[in-house]
C-alpha cells in the first residue's frame, strides 16, 4: 500500500510540475483528478504514511486562526528605484566606484508586482513560508502558500540542505477577471487590482479558499550558507532545475547598453505578459560584488529598480477636501470622478499642499491628468485649460482646520500648513495613539487604529499613556466588543511595558525622529533623563542628527504635556532606559573610528563584524576614502580595494587584530 502512495504521490508532483511551473500538461485534467482522488483516499485510510509534502496537501483545508510573527534568518530588504537611463548610469558609477575597475555584469529580471515571500526548504521539502511583513519579521502563511500548485513541495536535483528562496506571489490577469466576475455575479464588489488581491489571499484563515484562487509563484533570490553558484544568473538556472517556477526572460548583459535595450524591450512586450510588472531588476551578476557592496538601511546597493513610465489618464475633479494628521499636517486631496488607471480604480489624488495648487493652478471642476507612479495615492501633474469651465473660480487654500477650527500656521521653509492645536485636533490625538501602538513602534496586540478612535470619542483615552489605566469593564460596553477582545486589548497593553527603550523612542512620536534615529538617540543617551537634558550641541555631535532633529526634541522635552505623559509610561513600567543587559556589551573603545569591513571573516560573519564596531562607538563607512580608519580586510577581498588603502595610506587590519582592538 505505501509503495501506490509513493508512486502516486511522484507521479502528480511530475503533472503539477509540468502544469504549473512549464505550462506543458502531458495528461488531462480528468485523469489527474482520479490520481488525486485515490491517493486521497489512500491517505485517509492509511494516517501512518502521512506526508506535509504530499500532493493531496494542495487542495488545502487547514486553517489558520492567528499568523504567527517570524522574525526572517535573513532581512528582506526593499528596492531602490530609478526612473530613467541617467538614474542607472549614476548607480552603475557608484558601484564602479565602490568595486573599484573591475569588469562587472549585471543580470536583468522583470519586476514582478505582486506580494513578497520568503520560503524556507529543508532537506527538499518546503517547511516555512513567510509574507515580508516590514522586511525584519513576517506573517508565517506556510499552510496558504502549499496550495499554490507552482511552488514545490518536495524539490529534486542538487539542492542545498537549507536555504530560503524569495519570490513574488501573482495573480495573473486571466484568474483576476475570472474571480471579478464571479464577485459580480454573486453581487460582491469586485477587486480593485491583482496585486492587493494576491496579499489579501496570502492572509485568508481558510487555506481551501486560497487553493482555489489561481496564484502562481515566481522566485528570483535564494540566500542561505554553502550554496553551490556564484553568480545571480546561475542562482536563477539552479532554482529553475530544482523545481521552481523563475521566468525565463532574465538575462545577462555585459554592458549598460545591453540593459538599456533590455528594459526598452520588456516595457513593450510587458504588455503581453499573462500577469502585471512594474519595471526590471537590474542586479550586479557577481555574489562575490554583491557581498561587497552590501546593503543600505533599506535597499541593497548591487541591486536596482527601474520602474517603467506611470500609466497617465484624463478625469474631472469633483471636490478639494483636506485631511489633517497625526502631526497636524495638512492635505489636500483631490475627489475624481472615478475612472480606470493602471488596472485600478482611481478616485483620489494628493495635491500635496497649498504651493502645488497654486503652481498647476487646480480648480474643481477642472479636468486633470492624473498619474499613478510610484506610490498607491495617484498625483494630479496637469490641467486642460482648454476645458476649463467658464465661470470657475481659483481655489482659495483653507484658513482653519477642518477638524477643530483652530487657525492654520505655517513656518518659512515648510510647504505644508499645520494646526497648531496638538492636544486638542481630533485626529492628531488618535494619529500618535496610532503611531504609538503601531507594528514598528510599541507592537500591541489587540488594539487596532479604528478601536483607538472609539476609546477617543468615548472620552476614555487622551494620550498614549492613558492607553495602561484601560480596564475590561471600561471598554465592554463598546460597540463589537466582546469578552475576549477586551481581554486581548488590556494583554498586549500590558505586554507592550517590554518593548525595548529604542522603539519606545520612537513611538513616542517625536516629529523628525523616525526608527533609525531613535535607535542612535537611545544609544547615545541611554535613558530618557539624559535625552531630555540634552543641550542643542550635545545633540547635533550624535552621528546622523542635525539641527532640525535636534531643535524637534528640544521642543518635545520643552512640554510638560509630553513629560506628564512619560511620567505616567514610566509609573506603568514602560522601558525608558536600554536594558543592562545590551549596555553591557557596548563600549565607546571604537569611537572617531570609521571602518570598512570587505571579504570574508572567519570568527565573525559580516553583519556581526559590523555590528561589533557599532556597538563599541565605532562607524562602518561604505566606501574606502580619506575619512577611514582602518579597512578590515577578510579572506577574497578585492584587489582594487586593497590598492586604494594603500594609496591613500589607510591602515588594513586582519579580523585577529580587530578583535585585540576591543580587549
Ligand atoms: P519595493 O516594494 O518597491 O521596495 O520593491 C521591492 C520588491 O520588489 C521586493 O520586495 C520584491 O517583492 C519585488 N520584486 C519583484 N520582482 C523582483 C525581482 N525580480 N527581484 C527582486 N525583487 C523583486
Ligand atoms: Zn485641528
Amino acid at each position: 500500500m505505501e509503495a501506490r502512495i509513493l508512486e502516486l504521490r511522484k507521479e502528480l508532483r511530475e503533472h503539477n510540475y509540468n502544469y504549473y511551473v512549464l505550462d506543458n500538461p502531458t495528461i488531462s485534467d480528468f485523469e489527474f483528478d482520479m490520481k488525486l482522488k485515490e491517493l486521497q483516499e489512500l491517505e485517509a485510510k492509511h494516517p501512518e504514511y502521512h506526508d506535509p509534502s504530499s500532493p493531496s496537501l494542495r487542495v488545502g483545508g487547514m486553517i489558520t486562526k492567528n499568523f504567527e510573527t517570524v522574525v526572517h534568518e535573513h532581512r528582506m530588504y526593499s528596492l531602490d528605484n530609478s526612473y530613467s537611463k541617467e538614474d542607472l548610469e549614476d548607480w552603475e558609477k557608484r558601484i564602479q566606484r565602490n568595486l573599484g575597475d573591475v569588469p562587472v555584469a549585471f543580470t536583468c529580471e522583470l519586476k514582478y508586482d505582486g506580494a513578497s515571500i520568503s520560503i524556507t526548504y529543508e532537506n527538499g521539502k518546503l517547511v516555512k513560508a513567510v509574507t515580508r511583513g516590514d522586511g525584519i519579521q513576517g506573517d508565517d502563511v506556510t499552510n496558504n502558500i502549499k496550495t499554490i500548485k507552482s511552488v514545490p513541495l518536495q524539490l529534486k536535483g542538487d539542492y542545498p540542505e537549507k536555504f530560503d528562496i524569495r519570490g513574488e506571489i501573482v495573480l495573473p490577469f486571466d484568474g483576476f477577471l475570472k474571480m471579478n466576475e464571479e464577485r459580480i455575479a454573486n453581487g460582491e464588489e469586485p477587486y480593485m487590482n491583482p496585486r492587493n488581491t494576491a496579499s489579501g489571499s496570502l492572509k485568508l484563515q481558510d487555506s481551501s479558499i486560497v487553493a482555489q484562487r489561481p496564484l502562481d509563484c515566481l522566485l528570483y533570490s535564494i540566500v542561505g550558507r554553502n550554496l553551490n553558484f556564484e553568480t545571480q544568473f546561475q542562482m536563477l538556472e539552479k532554482a529553475r532545475e530544482w523545481g521552481f517556477k523563475v521566468p525565463t526572460v532574465a538575462k545577462l548583459c555585459k554592458t549598460t547598453t545591453e540593459v538599456m535595450a533590455f528594459i526598452e524591450e520588456w516595457d513593450v512586450k510587458r504588455h503581453e505578459l499573462p500577469y502585471e510588472t512594474d519595471g526590471v531588476v537590474i542586479k550586479v551578476n557577481s555574489l562575490q560584488y554583491q557581498e561587497e557592496l552590501g546593503y543600505t538601511a533599506k535597499a541593497p546597493r548591487w541591486a536596482m529598480a527601474y520602474k517603467f513610465k506611470a500609466e497617465q489618464v484624463f478625469t474631472v475633479l469633483n471636490e478639494i477636501t483636506y485631511q489633517v494628521g497625526r502631526t497636524g499636517a495638512i492635505t489636500p486631496v483631490a475627489n475624481l470622478e472615478p475612472v480606470l488607471l493602471a488596472g485600478t480604480t482611481v478616485k483620489r489624488a494628493s495635491l500635496h499642499n497649498a504651493d502645488q495648487i497654486e503652481k498647476l493652478d487646480i480648480r474643481v471642476g477642472d479636468t486633470v491628468f492624473v498619474e499613478k507612479g510610484g506610490e498607491i495615492i495617484p498625483k494630479i501633474i496637469a490641467v486642460d485649460l482648454t476645458k476649463r469651465p467658464a465661470d470657475s473660480k481659483p481655489t482659495e487654500y483653507i484658513h482653519e482646520c477642518p477638524e477643530c477650527g483652530t487657525p492654520l500656521t505655517r513656518t518659512a521653509g515648510d510647504a505644508k500648513h499645520y494646526c497648531p492645536n496638538e492636544y486638542g485636533c481630533p485626529p492628531q490625538i488618535t494619529g500618535r495613539i496610532q503611531h504609538y501602538i503601531s507594528r514598528k513602534a510599541m507592537d500591541i496586540e489587540g488594539l487596532g487604529g479604528e478601536t483607538v478612535e472609539l476609546l477617543f470619542k468615548e472620552g476614555l483615552i487622551n494620550d498614549y499613556a492613558d492607553l495602561y489605566q484601560l480596564t475590561k469593564e471600561d471598554i465592554l460596553p463598546l460597540e463589537r466588543m466582546a469578552e475576549k477582545s477586551a481581554e486581548n486589548l488590556i494583554k498586549g497593553v500590558a505586554e507592550s511595558v517590554k518593548v525595548p527603550f529604542e522603539r519606545v523612542l520612537f513611538a513616542l512620536g517625536i516629529r523628525y525622529v523616525g526608527e533609525t534615529v531613535a535607535k542612535k538617540l537611545a544609544k547615545a543617551y541611554k535613558n530618557i533623563d539624559a535625552l531630555k537634558e540634552a543641550p542643542l550641541e550635545h545633540l547635533t555631535a550624535v552621528d546622523e542628527i542635525g539641527e532640525r532633529i535636534a531643535q524637534s526634541v528640544i521642543q518635545f522635552f520643552a512640554n510638560e504635556k509630553n513629560l506628564d505623559a512619560i511620567e505616567r509610561l514610566r509609573r506603568y513600567g514602560v522601558q525608558m532606559s536600554i536594558s543592562a543587559e545590551k549596555l553591557q556589551n557596548q563600549t565607546n573603545i571604537l569611537q572617531g573610528n570609521t571602518f570598512i569591513v570587505s571579504g570574508v571573516f572567519e570568527q565573525l560573519g559580516r553583519d556581526e563584524l559590523k555590528k561589533k564596531i557599532e556597538d563599541n562607538g565605532g562607524k562602518v563607512g561604505s566606501s574606502i576614502s580619506s575619512k577611514t580608519t582602518y579597512l578590515v580586510a577578510g579572506d577574497k577581498m578585492g584587489p582594487s580595494k586593497r590598492a586604494k588603502a594603500e594609496k591613500l595610506g589607510v591602515p588594513i587590519i586582519t579580523e585577529q587584530e580587530f578583535l585585540n582592538m576591543l580587549t
